[in-house]
């Protein structure tokens, strides 16, 4: 279920291990453990190796491919910390406020009732910016 030669990542150095079962409608891969709610791999994939995951906390990608379940590509954080850290990544390739994952937690907070002064304080960007983004004026390419 898992293709563990997907393309190597350039900064890390090392292959995604690419999720070949179901897929949400996000891209992210989705797997039932007995007695569970539904999991997403990546997310099972952190707990194998590093134990439970706390509540409110959540498992990132460093090589922002959704579907990737490679231990060494996933780090714990909560969104601020994980969009600061996509800030990092994205300073060194280029001038970017946000990146595709961001785009998509910030559309689906805002969906589920979040406000954008409250995203635009979470991810460390204008008010201006989140409207941009959930009104699909900005990151129209992302799904
Ligand atoms: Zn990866």
């Amino acid at each position: 279920m898992v293709n563990k030669h997907g393309p190597v990542h350039a900064a890390i150095g090392t292959p995604c291990w690419l999720w070949t079962g179901t897929r949400d409608q996000k891209g992210y891969g989705r797997f039932w453990i007995p007695g569970r709610t539904p999991a997403k791999p990546h997310r099972v994939a952190w707990e194998f190796i590093n134990g439970p995951i706390p509540i409110g906390l959540a498992v990132c990608h460093r090589c922002d491919t959704p579907s990737c379940c490679n231990p060494a590509h996933l780090f714990m954080g909560t969104l601020a910390e994980n969009n600061r850290d996509m800030l990092n990544t994205d300073r060194a390739r280029g001038p970017a406020l946000l990146t595709s994952e961001a785009v998509r937690v910030i559309r689906a907070a805002y969906a589920a009732g979040t406000t954008q002064a409250a995203l635009g304080r979470e991810f460390g960007v204008r008010q201006v910016t989140i409207q941009a983004v959930v009104t699909r004026r900005t990151w129209k390419h992302v799904k």
